[in-house]
């Protein structure tokens, strides 16, 4: 026997793993020559100079066979990981200081928040939440009283929702507080996972609650996550894609489009906060609603009727449907013209300090 034949033998009596050879597929890993900075001041080596839309697709493409596609991956709500006979659902959102909230918020409300913006994307899957880490970066100058109140904005919305916190990580941020909260989940009991992916030429869409003016209003905080009504259009046969309205109606809607079709949304039909206009309520983002589209051809006069039944004070509108197509046809708004919240410019059709 060779002397790596023997240690190979010795290493598998030892239960260690030694390849004999590197793999090809591993070769990738190897320590790459070429050598940047962090930063940088020529705007077109920066990710601002991509978007949002453009750095995901490099991002899907630099991960490459390590993410696999949505649902599994990248581009839904949540991440669906097949788990025994179920499926867990999963998912990770931030609140930043300057960016989600600033001072003008009490430190409750961005705890709140971070948890909420979480349950929206369970909720948009139709999902229960099942529990959740965080993760901390913070300034040594953090004042604690503040760091309490958050903590217990956390623990609120912890024991409101029955999902413990079971974990995290606290870390040191030069200048600035980056608070990050993962959550995992399932599917709802006698429910199913509702994805984006789904909807139909024809399909009508309904959208909860009202849109626009999140910052103004306070809404960005405040807003309870639509679980228990996500829960229930998973039960339902008529719901055939789902998505909560975090970027703009705008901007999001366009995930749910089916090939060959656009979202053609009459304006007068959209629920707009007291003092938005229909641009506002299209573009100011952070509404937290549940946007879906539902069968043509289902008896929806009778579903609308049973969710009025099931949730007297939450507002259900239909705003329009998805028509065959590549151009919006007339009278419907032209989505592509309008620009939800742009994460990487911070642009969109109003100055931010959210
Ligand atoms: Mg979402």
């Amino acid at each position: 026997m060779t002397d790596r034949g023997r240690r190979h033998r010795r290493a598998i009596r030892e239960n260690r793993l030694l390849p004999a050879r590197e793999p090809r597929s591993l070769s990738a890993d190897r320590p790459s020559t070429l050598r940047v900075t962090l930063l940088t001041n020529t705007p077109q080596d920066q990710v601002s100079s991509l978007g949002e839309a453009l750095l995901i697709e490099k991002i899907r493409g630099w991960l490459g066979s390590a993410s696999p596609r949505a649902p599994f991956g990248i581009g839904d709500d949540c991440a669906v990981v097949p788990s025994g006979r179920t499926a867990q659902l999963i998912t990770v959102d931030p609140v930043i200081y300057g960016e989600h909230f600033d001072d003008s918020v009490p430190a409750r409300g961005a705890g709140e928040k971070l948890f909420k913006r979480n349950l929206s994307d369970i909720a948009a899957m139709g999902g229960r939440p099942r529990a959740a880490v965080v993760a901390l970066a913070l300034e040594d100058r953090t004042r604690i009283a503040w760091l309490r109140e958050f903590y217990r904005g956390l623990a609120n919305m912890s024991r409101r929702y029955q999902v413990p916190l079971v974990g995290g990580d606290v870390a040191r941020l030069k200048g600035g507080f980056v608070a990050t909260l993962t959550l995992v989940g399932e599917a709802a009991a006698g429910g199913r996972i509702v994805t984006r992916r789904g909807a139909r030429r024809g399909d009508v869409i309904y959208v909860t609650g009202s849109l626009g003016g999140s910052l103004a209003s306070g809404h960005h905080y405040r807003f309870e996550p639509r679980l228990a009504e996500g829960a229930w259009l998973a039960r339902r046969a008529e719901v055939r894609a789902m998505m909560d309205v975090s970027d703009g109606l705008a901007k999001d809607l366009r995930a749910l489009e089916p090939g060959g079709a656009v979202a053609a949304i009459e304006p007068a039909l959209l629920p707009r906060r007291r003092g938005c206009d229909v641009r506002s309520a299209l573009c100011d983002g952070e509404d937290f609603e549940l946007v879906f589209a539902a069968a043509n051809g289902a008896d929806l006069g009778l579903f609308e009727r049973a969710f009025r039944r099931r949730f007297p004070r939450t507002r259900l509108t239909r705003i329009g449907r998805f028509a065959s197509g590549q151009v919006y046809p007339a009278g419907a708004v032209d989505l592509r013209a309008l620009k939800g919240f742009e994460h990487l410019t911070g642009s969109a059709s109003r100055p931010r300090g959210r």
